[in-house]
């Protein structure tokens, strides 16, 4: 892509409503622009973020064996008060009517409609264990939107449902789930720790909240200081095997957010020198909550005796677009963004210094079209600007890495390859910057897969 093409409003200076550093990095690098309070747009490079997130937590989620679906953003009233959420949700849920004045609503979570799908569709037993996930826009009127993507209104989700015939069933959906989650953060390079968590207005008894720790969080955090350096389970985790090992690893040692935080327990399973209090952020939540809303919606199946059972559900949702200022919030520094490879809207930054100078114009072209046949997306700033000014805006936009074409180097037959998150520099031959940056990207698909 041509900077000179592209669509990248960038801002000088820090927009005075950000309170938090992702906030003001997502506006200033040209990210999101809102549409009003906790509504945004996101624009060329955001949307290209979010896709990749997007994107992993699908991968994993299928990895897993949960299916993908779509449900639509607005649901009918009736189905909530089948399940008798529809008084209690309160003033979070926005509330339409259309045009025959009949009662609908724009979802901010999605178990009713699930329940209606699966019960209307399956009667035996014989197809259970099933998951069902979709990645869709939910609304939720909160009471105080703030720090940009991070408590929106309307915000991206992914929710997954599981449907189970017994409670030990359920449990394993719940630890696939569980470990999966493990897994899709670690991708995104952060550290993401589970802990015991409210159930809240979703409901049930059994509950992880998956937590990154970053000062800006928004919940306090309490943990065994050996959580956080858990390595998690690798692509090669067999996820009909026994996970309870790797369940045990991670829920063995103290960790509770402030709801769920017992001073007197802490003090006493923790060692002084093992405890961290810190502030954190949910991007993720998972809950069991058995019948509660089969029950209610009559979402039963045939058991192997012939009797009808009530099958046993749970709920995992994951933040989609509160992870792009997660990510920021734990990656940055004070020139800007420093996007993990995994996530970054583009893998290398190619700088002209100087645009107009033929040769140097020409270098930059043909380094232009060998990484793009590389198969390395490439953000080429080919615009008329000072060089000080493009370096800024690289920093700030956070690619992981730049290259750095002037008059100098293509006359010596070299160019700068500059490693974001390091500042590392160095001066190479066109071929070895080329080497140097496939193996990276080698690397981080070898992480993934
Ligand atoms: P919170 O405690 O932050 O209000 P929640 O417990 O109400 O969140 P869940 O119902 O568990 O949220 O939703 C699943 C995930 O969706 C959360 O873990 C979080 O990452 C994300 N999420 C929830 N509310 C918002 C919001 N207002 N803006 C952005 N993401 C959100
Ligand atoms: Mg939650």
């Amino acid at each position: 892509m041509r900077l000179s093409r592209y669509f990248l409003p960038l801002l000088r200076d820090d927009p005075k409503e950000a309170e938090i550093a992702s906030h003001r990095l997502m506006l200033r690098a040209g990210l999101i622009r809102q549409a009003s309070a906790g509504i945004y747009s996101w624009l060329p490079l955001g949307f290209r973020v979010l896709r990749k997130i997007e994107d992993i937590v699908r991968e994993e989620q299928d990895r897993a064996g949960a299916l993908e679906l779509l449900m639509p953003t607005i649901q009918p009233a009736e189905l909530w008060q089948e399940s008798g959420r529809y008084e209690v949700y309160g003033k979070e849920m926005l509330r339409i009517s259309d045009r025959h004045e009949r009662a609908m609503l724009y979802g901010p979570t999605n178990e009713e409609l699930i329940t209606a799908i699966f019960r209307d569709a399956v009667k035996s037993y014989k197809d259970l264990p099933r998951i069902l996930y979709h990645i869709q826009w939910k609304f939720r009127d909160e009471i105080r939107p703030r720090f940009g993507v991070m408590r929106g209104r309307e915000f991206l989700m992914k929710d997954s449902y599981s449907f189970d015939l017994t409670v030990e069933d359920a449990r394993k959906s719940y630890n696939r789930m569980f470990v999966s989650y493990l897994r899709t953060f670690a991708r995104m390079g952060l550290k993401s720790v589970p802990m015991v968590a409210e159930t809240g207005v979703i409901g049930g008894n059994l509950s992880h909240e998956f937590i990154i720790l970053a000062d800006t969080g928004e919940s306090e955090v309490y943990c065994h200081r050996d959580l956080i350096q858990l390595e998690p389970p690798g692509a090669d985790i067999d996820y009909q095997g026994d996970l309870a090992p790797v369940i045990e690893a991670f829920t063995g040692k103290y960790a509770a957010t402030s709801e769920k935080h017992d001073a007197e327990s802490f003090a006493r399973e923790v060692p002084a020198k093992d405890r961290v209090t810190a502030r954190g952020i949910e991007v993720g939540h998972i809950f069991f909550f058995g019948t509660k809303y089969s029950e209610a919606m009559g979402c039963k199946v045939q058991g192997p005796g012939g009797d009808l059972v009530t099958v046993q559900m749970g709920s995992y949702g994951i933040g989609v677009s509160r992870l792009v200022g997660a990510i920021i919030e734990a990656s940055h520094d004070d020139a800007g963004i420093i996007w993990p490879q995994s996530v970054a809207p583009f893998d290398v930054g190619l700088i002209n210094v100087k645009a107009g100078d033929a040769a140097t114009d020409a270098a930059c072209e043909s380094l232009y079209g060998k990484l793009e046949t590389a198969g390395l997306s490439v953000l080429y700033d080919d615009r008329d600007d000072r060089a000080g000014a493009k370096f800024a805006a690289m920093d700030l936009i956070g690619l992981p890495w730049q290259i750095i074409v002037g008059p100098k180097g293509v006359a010596s037959g070299e160019i700068e390859l500059k490693e974001r998150a390091t500042g590392a520099r160095h001066s190479l031959t066109v071929e070895s910057a080329l080497n140097r940056l496939l193996q990276s990207s080698r690397e981080a698909s070898k992480e993934a897969a």
